[in-house]
């Protein structure tokens, strides 16, 4: 049985007085109504402490990172590493974000790299994939999905799975207020999970994209699809708890 998870991915957004705030009102909302989540949040690096000190006695709550190096350590300037977070009391981190992969130039092969440095240090990656709209409108989801997964197969680490996340996001409705439907969402996440092959059944996949309060519900009540990575929505407290509870 496969627990949902609801991950915050806050993005360059915030302040310390902000994430203060924002964890106070997620503390109090989480504890006081149903929720059966486990729910990570991934503020900006300088504010993983801010958040982490505030999550401590929250027991569904957890840590977690936008983004790693795939160099254990080094003369990198700028680069933070999986042993620096898992330090920091981080426990989760994405990789592959469409936002790093478009902006940043992240190739699959790096992202798989920076997915096994996660792995080796005891962190749980969040791998996200997903397609353009220019690449699903010309039939290619599948291959595009198929062609970011195997990256990190082809790694061939043991346990490849296990304790990891994949969220689907498709990059059309990142921010745009258009999310995918179930049916859509779902489809992919079943040809992902038989991707992932035996252990795909415990695997939580994740989907992205406009998830709202509004909207999670219905998401969440699809058989493959484990919970949802979060953005615009996980910046308004009431608006991320009511996802959070939509599990329910
Ligand atoms: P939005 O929820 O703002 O569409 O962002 C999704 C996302 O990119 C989460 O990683």
């Amino acid at each position: 049985m496969r627990k949902t998870l609801v991950a915050a991915n806050w993005k360059m957004h915030g302040s310390k007085a902000f994430a203060e705030q924002l964890l106070a009102e997620l503390n109090s909302g989480l504890e006081s109504g149903e929720c059966s989540a486990e729910v990570v949040i991934c503020p900006p690096f300088p504010y993983l402490g801010v958040v982490g000190v505030a999550a401590e006695n929250v027991e569904q709550l957890a840590l977690g990172a936008q983004n790693l190096s795939e160099q254990p350590a080094g003369a990198f300037t700028g680069e933070v590493s999986a042993d620096m977070l898992l330090d920091c009391g981080v426990r989760y981190v994405i990789v592959g974000h469409s936002e790093r992969r478009s902006l940043y130039g992240e190739s699959s092969e790096l992202v798989a790299a920076k997915f096994a440095a996660a792995k080796s240090a005891g962190l749980t990656p969040i791998l996200c994939v997903g397609e353009s709209l220019q690449e699903r409108e010309a039939g290619k989801t599948l291959d595009v999905i198929a062609g970011q997964i195997q990256a990190v197969i082809d790694l061939g680490l043991a346990g490849t799975w296990h304790n990891a996340v994949v969220a689907y996001e498709p990059v059309w409705a990142i921010g745009t207020g258009k999310t995918a439907t179930p049916e859509q969402a779902q489809e992919v996440h079943q040809f992902i999970r038989q991707q992932l092959g035996d252990a795909g059944a415990e695997t939580q996949i994740l989907y992205g994209g406009s998830v709202k309060a509004a909207n999670a519900a219905e998401l969440f009540a699809m058989d493959d699809i484990d919970g949802a990575l979060v953005g615009g929505a996980s910046l308004e407290a009431n608006e991320f708890i009511q996802i959070c509870r939509a599990a329910d």
